[in-house]
């Protein structure tokens, strides 16, 4: 069915190089992919010696307890996360997904899955939520019920993008409400891109003052912010 959808919306052509393919990515390009390696920090998943916990993390622990990311933030990874992201290519998102989900540890299993919410503006203008589209398949496969309206963005932010880094955590502080108790739970929460973590730290601690046990990232693409 994806196959069908894939060749129907990209002609059967490679979604970067326009080669011939019956996926989304032909081989040269899918095997082009920054993959992340597999040391990283488990709690922010920057590159770390032997994967032990980085020294940013000890220096000041985050507020979520682990993160699993699949790619580096780099051509071609940048070029489908724009496209999913700016130009509404929504069937890059089974695609994307299932990247992610190749990089879950064997334990995976949370009680729900929440994508980082945008505004309801940001939502009106864009018309979907890159972060939703990429859980979903997620959610799907993992058989783990997506929470679309637990937790909201109550205040409009600037684009953390277009802010200096050290103006990110700031800029999201009280952006986010959890609506009703979460007794326990385990929550996975999924954007495209982590830079900061400002945004995500936000989000952990949001969930965890509603009673979240242990929060999880699962980010699409990591970018390493400067040190
Ligand atoms: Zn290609
Ligand atoms: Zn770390």
């Amino acid at each position: 069915m994806l196959k069908t959808l894939t060749s129907r919306l990209f002609g059967g052509s490679c979604f970067l190089c326009r080669g011939g393919t019956q996926h989304i990515l032909c081989d040269r390009c899918n095997a082009d992919l920054p993959r992340l390696p597999p040391q990283l920090c488990p709690r922010c998943a920057l590159a770390s010696p032997e994967g032990a916990t980085c020294g940013r993390c000890l220096a000041r622990a985050p507020q979520f307890d682990a993160t699993v990311a699949a790619l580096g933030y780099a051509f071609p990874a940048d070029a489908l996360v724009h496209a999913l992201k700016f130009r509404g290519d929504l069937a890059l998102a089974p695609f994307l997904g299932a990247l992610l989900l190749e990089r879950l540890p064997a334990l995976r299993e949370v009680d729900c899955v929440i994508p980082v919410p945008l505004s309801r503006r940001g939502l009106r203008e864009r018309g979907y939520n890159q972060a939703v589209e990429i859980a979903r398949p997620l959610a799907a496969a993992l058989r783990a019920p997506l929470e679309l309206a637990l937790c909201e963005r109550v205040r409009d932010t600037a684009a953390q993008s277009e802010l200096p880094w050290s103006e990110r955590e700031r800029n999201v502080r009280g952006a986010f409400a959890v609506k009703g108790p979460l007794g326990g739970a385990k929550v996975a929460v999924v954007d495209d891109v982590m830079t900061t973590g400002a945004t995500l730290d936000e989000i952990a601690a949001t969930l965890k003052r509603a009673g979240a046990e242990r929060v999880v990232n699962w980010v699409l693409a990591r970018t390493a912010p400067p040190d």
